[in-house]
């Protein structure tokens, strides 16, 4: 009680409205030391930088492909020369632990490969009729200009699903990365300035939540988020102003439903490492587990142990599986979660609490005794606390894995796939995983529905999103 949490800040050095004097001071979330001091971007900036990008994104689009596909492929081999420094960069001000950002920067060149694989392929030509001296054909354009606002969580993967492929297809982006991974996006730009991409056609737009705003009120021809469900609301009002091309990526609640017939010490250790892999921060994280009552209590006394063998601690520690969360204010939504779960008879199985040391630790929390009155099986936290739920057969895991107002993933563990099948096309998701969860293809598209967003990144579908066609008549 009463630790500081340690947040982003920004101020400004003198009063006066749109002068480039405003700075974001960057504090490490596993000690509060401040990093750094980074200069932001106002309306001046904002304007200057997007006339430059407008005319960089036009010589962009004649270039070759290949002449792209070789920039792409140079960034590629400076992530896989860097990785530890990088990883440092992101851990430092985001407090993943050294081991999951190095994880996500060896998956990164797997998706980076996949779209220098595709993404010629995925925006060819298509004639699709001929007929005497008719012919009809559809080509793909580049969407022109985009405007990428990213998320913190996992700054690589989330920033290179929207601007690899839509360099590769031609477009200039202007990238925006959450306050809270700052300098992991100003290492993104570096790298990918020093790999051959001209600085006009990937720009970044420094600043938190209102430099967001503020750069939705300049229209592109696309804009990507990556976010929450609320933002996204608010970010969809702002492009709706300029019938931008929109797609957002939202968050989730995600379930997972575990059947009679797992092997339930291994289905237990499965599901905890979806809930609690990088402190739950994760947008398909499981977020809700229901459990068949024949094997439930056996499953709890599993997921427990499993939960209390974590290793917690400095994120610089390549032991260390849950460093502190990337940010403070998520204290207080686990501490309200778990509250109401409580004041409705929900009972704490592990943790319940922020950890009496410096930094944003949260103890993980198992909760039980859960159930759909609760915020924490309705609304995302985004945090290392799970509840679990009993059913009592594959209906009632149905009925409530279909009682959200999000969409992004859901998940059987069973050993009959047939059965798992059956129970995930009555739940609505844009993913469905039997026997894993928490897990991410850049060959299958990636999509929510409802509140989980708008929109395909990732996938031949994925490259798509930043093209659009045109349609040709031709009569020779
Ligand atoms: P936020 O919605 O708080 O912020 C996302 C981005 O929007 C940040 O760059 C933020 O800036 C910016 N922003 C904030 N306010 C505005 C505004 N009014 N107008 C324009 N931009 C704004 O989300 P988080 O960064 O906290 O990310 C966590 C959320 O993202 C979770 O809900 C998670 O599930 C979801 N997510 C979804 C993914 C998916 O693939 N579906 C993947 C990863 C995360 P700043 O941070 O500087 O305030």
């Amino acid at each position: 009680m009463g630790r500081p949490c340690f947040e982003t800040s920004r101020t400004r050095r003198n009063s006066a409205e749109n002068k480039d004097d405003a700075m974001l001071t960057i504090h490490n979330p596993a000690t509060g030391e401040v990093l750094s001091q980074v200069e932001t971007d106002d309306t001046n900036s904002i304007t200057e930088k997007i006339a430059l990008a407008r005319a960089a994104q036009r010589a962009w689009a004649r270039t070759s492909f290949e002449e792209r596909h070789r920039a792409v492929t140079a960034w590629k081999g400076i992530i896989q020369a860097e990785r530890d420094r990088l990883a440092a960069i992101t851990t430092s001000e985001t407090g993943k632990p050294i081991t999951q950002a190095k994880n996500e920067l060896n998956a990164l060149v797997q998706r980076i490969d996949f779209f220098l694989e595709n993404a010629e392929v995925a925006s060819k030509p298509e004639e699709v009729f001929t007929e005497g001296n008719l012919t009809e054909r559809i080509t793909r354009e580049p969407l022109g200009l985009v405007t990428n606002i990213s998320a913190w969580n996992y700054p690589y993967f989330v920033g290179a699903n929207v601007f690899v492929p839509a360099l590769l297809t031609g477009n200039a982006v202007l990238y925006k990365p959450s306050e809270y991974a700052t300098l992991t996006g100003l290492a993104i730009t570096e790298t990918l300035h020093r790999a051959g991409i001209p600085s006009a056609v990937f720009t970044a737009i420094i600043g938190d939540g209102s430099v967001g705003a503020l750069l939705l009120t300049h229209p592109t021809e696309g804009v990507f988020f990556t976010g929450s469900y609320p933002t996204g609301v608010k970010v969809a009002a702002g492009a709706a102003r300029s019938l931008a091309h929109l797609q957002l990526e939202l968050g989730g609640k995600d379930p997972v439903y575990v059947t009679d017939d797992v092997d339930v010490v291994a289905a237990a250790a499965a599901t905890a490492d979806g809930a609690f892999y990088n402190n739950g921060q994760s947008c398909c994280a499981v977020e809700r587990i229901y459990v068949h009552a024949s094997i439930y209590d056996a499953f709890i006394e599993a997921f427990v142990k499993e939960v209390k063998g974590f290793v917690i601690g400095d994120p610089t520690e390549t032991s260390t599986y849950i460093g502190p969360l990337t940010r403070g204010a998520q204290v207080g939504v686990l501490e309200t979660q778990i509250a109401n779960a409580i004041s409705l008879g929900a009972r704490v199985a592990i943790g319940g609490t922020k950890l009496a040391r410096p930094g944003n630790y949260f103890a993980p929390t198992v909760l039980l005794d859960v159930d759909h009155r609760m915020d924490l099986m309705r609304e995302e936290s985004f945090g290392p606390i799970i509840g679990i739920q009993k059913v009592e057969d594959d209906n009632a895991a149905r009925a409530l894995m279909a009682d959200t107002t999000y969409g992004l993933t859901a998940g059987v563990y069973c050993r009959n796939v047939d059965r798992a099948r059956s129970v995930l096309e009555d739940v609505p998701s844009g993913s469905a995983y039997i026997n894993c969860c928490d897990r991410v293809s850049p060959r299958l598209p990636w999509s929510g529905r409802g509140h989980s967003g708008l929109g395909v990144t990732l996938s031949t579908y994925g490259i798509r999103s930043f093209t659009q066609t045109k349609a040709w008549h031709i009569r020779s």
